[in-house]
C-alpha cells in the first residue's frame, strides 16, 4: 500500500461520504475475524491485524469507485455481507485492509413470478427474500441453517448449500445471473437466461470466489412453487453408519428426490434425537415435498427401500417434523451458544467434506477414530451426512472439545486446525473433496494445492487475471 492509514481513510470518506466509513476501534477489531476465530470474539482477545476501516457500500457505482481506489493504491479489500463466515474468509491477514460491507445494499429488486426468478442486492438476508417469495406461494428452495442471518452476496460467494439441497441443489443450481465488480472498478453483468451454450459458464468464476476475485453486488436466483401442506417426514433408527450410507445411496440411485436425506451417527444424533433414539443409535431421516402425487410416490418409494433393511426401525414422523422446525440459527441462538462457550470453555466446531459412495464410510470411520485418539480434551466427535447426490454424499463432522491449558487465542492452533488436518488428510487420501459447502476461507488453504491437483494452475490463473495486483481478500482460497 502506498498510502498512510490516515490518507486511506480520508480517501474512502471522499468517495463514500464520512457517514459510510467506520473507524471505531471495537468495530474494527470485531471485523478482523469471523467464526473461525470465534473464541477471540467471545473472550475479547484479538490477534489479527486491524483493518483501517469498514466501508458501508451504498451502490454498485460506489463499489466500483472503492475497488478502483483500492487497486490504484494496492489496498487489501475484504468483501463482507452477512458476516456468518466460518472458515476465516473475513479474517484480515494484512494490516490496514478495507472491509467492504454490502449489507446496506438490501433491496429486493424483483420477484418475477412469470419467469420464476427473483433479483436481490447482495445485502438482502435470504430469510427476507424467502418471506417475500412465500407471499406469492413461491420459494427460493435455499435453506442453509444461517438463512436468517446470511445475505445473498455471501451465500453466492461461498457456494452455500441448504437443507433441501437434494431436491433444489446448491446455490450454483439456483443462480441465474448476477452483477459483480472486479478490482479496477469493472462492473460485469451476467444476464438472466434459462441456459446458454455460448462458451464456458462464466457464472462459476464468480460463484464461490469468496471475495478473492470480485465483489458481488446483485444476484438473480430461481423460484419454485411452494407446497408446505404436502411436507412429509420419515425417520428410522439403526445401528451403524455404513447401513445409513447404503440406504441413502439406494434412495439416490433409485431416482427418488426427497428434499432432505440425512443419516446421523450416535454422537450427533444424541444432540437432537435423544428423546427417542438410544445412546448407540444412528438416525436416518427424510423430508419429501412438492405436489401431492409426487410426495406420496416418493415417500412410498423411500419406505420400500428402507423396508429391505430390517435393522432400520421406523420412528414417529412427528419427531422428525419437530426437529425440522427448529433447524435454523438466528441471532438469538448464536448469542446463546457464545454464552455457553464463555461459561464452559467447551467449543463446538464443524468441518464438512464430500466423497463418492465407495469411500465415504471409510473417511468417516478413519477421521473420527483419529480425532478421538489424537486430539486431547474431546467431549464429542460425531457427524452426519446431509447432502446426497447420485455419485456420493457429504460428511459433516460435528465435534466438541474443552479448551484446556491455553488461552482462547490458541484454541485454533491447539485443537481446531489439527482436527481439520486429520479430516483433510483422510479425505484427500481417498479422493474426496476437503470442502463441501463452507468455502476454503483461510482455514483450509494449507490443503488447497492437494485438493486441486493438476487443476491448481487454473485457479492461480484466474486469480492473476482478475486480480493482477492481489488486492482481493489476500490469503483466501489461494495461500498467501
Ligand atoms: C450458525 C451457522 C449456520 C450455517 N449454516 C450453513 C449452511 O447450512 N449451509 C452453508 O452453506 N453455510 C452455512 N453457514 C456458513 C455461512 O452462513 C455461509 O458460508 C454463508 O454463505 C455466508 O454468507 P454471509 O452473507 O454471511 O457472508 P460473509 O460471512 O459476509 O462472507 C463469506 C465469504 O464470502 C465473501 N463475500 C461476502 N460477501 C461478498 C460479496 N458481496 N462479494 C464477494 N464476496 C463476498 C467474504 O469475503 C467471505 O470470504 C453457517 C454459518 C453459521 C454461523
Amino acid at each position: 500500500m502506498d498510502l498512510s492509514r490516515t490518507a486511506l481513510v480520508e480517501g474512502l470518506r471522499r468517495i463514500t461520504g464520512p457517514e459510510n466509513v467506520i473507524t471505531d476501534e471495537t468495530v474494527l477489531r470485531e471485523s478482523s475475524i469471523d467464526n473461525f476465530r470465534k473464541l477471540e470474539h467471545i473472550f475479547g482477545v484479538y490477534t489479527r491485524p486491524m483493518p483501517a476501516a469498514v466501508v458501508m457500500a451504498q451502490s454498485t457505482a460506489k463499489v466500483a469507485e472503492i475497488l478502483t481506489f483500492a487497486d490504484e493504491h494496492r489496498v487489501n479489500v475484504i468483501p463482507r455481507t452477512g458476516a456468518t463466515a466460518t472458515e476465516g474468509g473475513l479474517e484480515s491477514v494484512v494490516a490496514d485492509s478495507i472491509v467492504l460491507d454490502g449489507s446496506a445494499m438490501d433491496q429486493i429488486l424483483s420477484i418475477d413470478a412469470c419467469n420464476m426468478q427473483a433479483t436481490a442486492q447482495c445485502g438482502v438476508p435470504l430469510q427476507a427474500l424467502e418471506d417475500r417469495a412465500r407471499e406469492q406461494g413461491l420459494t427460493t428452495g435455499h435453506s442453509p441453517q444461517s438463512k436468517p442471518v446470511a445475505h445473498m452476496g455471501g451465500l453466492v460467494a461461498t457456494r452455500s448449500i441448504g437443507q433441501f439441497s437434494t431436491l433444489y441443489g446448491g446455490i450454483e443450481d439456483m443462480v441465474v445471473g448476477l452483477e459483480a465488480v472486479f478490482p479496477g472498478g469493472q462492473v460485469t453483468r451476467i444476464k438472466n437466461v434459462p441456459r446458454r451454450a455460448a462458451g464456458p459458464d462464466i457464472r462459476h468464476v464468480v460463484i464461490g470466489n469468496e471475495g478473492a476475485l470480485c465483489f458481488i453486488t446483485e444476484v438473480t436466483v430461481k423460484l419454485f412453487p411452494y407446497f408446505p401442506e404436502n411436507n412429509t417426514f420419515l425417520g428410522w433408527t439403526l445401528k451403524d453408519m455404513k447401513t445409513g450410507f447404503e440406504v441413502l445411496r439406494a434412495v439416490m440411485v433409485s431416482g427418488y428426490k426427497p428434499s432432505v436425506a440425512r443419516v446421523y451417527d450416535p454422537g450427533d444424533a444424541g444432540l437432537h434425537f435423544s428423546h427417542f433414539a438410544a445412546e448407540d443409535d444412528c438416525v436416518l431421516l427424510f423430508m419429501v415435498e412438492g405436489p401431492a402425487g409426487i410426495v406420496k410416490a416418493t415417500a412410498a418409494g423411500i419406505a420400500a427401500i428402507v423396508a429391505q433393511r430390517p435393522e432400520c426401525k421406523q420412528v414417529d414422523s412427528e419427531y422428525i417434523a419437530t426437529w425440522f422446525n427448529d433447524l435454523c440459527w438466528g441471532p438469538e441462538k448464536i448469542t446463546q451458544e457464545d454464552e455457553r462457550i464463555r461459561q464452559t470453555h467447551n467449543v463446538n466446531r464443524t468441518t464438512e467434506i464430500s466423497a463418492g459412495w465407495s469411500c465415504i464410510n471409510d473417511i468417516y470411520q478413519a477421521a473420527r477414530a483419529r480425532i478421538v485418539s489424537e486430539i486431547p480434551d474431546i467431549t464429542m466427535a460425531g457427524g452426519h451426512s446431509s447432502h446426497s447426490y447420485i455419485n456420493g454424499t457429504n460428511m459433516y463432522f460435528n465435534y466438541f472439545y474443552n479448551v484446556v491449558g491455553c488461552g482462547p487465542e490458541e484454541e485454533v492452533t491447539k485443537y481446531y486446525l489439527p482436527i481439520i488436518g486429520i479430516i483433510c488428510e483422510e479425505t484427500l487420501k481417498r479422493g474426496g473433496s476437503i470442502v463441501h459447502h463452507h468455502g476454503i476461507g483461510k482455514a483450509r488453504t494449507p490443503w488447497v494445492k492437494e485438493e486441486y491437483g493438476s487443476s491448481y494452475c487454473m485457479l492461480e490463473t484466474l486469480k492473476h487475471a482478475f486480480d493482477p495486483n492481489g488486492i482481493m481478500n489476500t490469503g483466501t482460497i489461494i495461500p498467501r
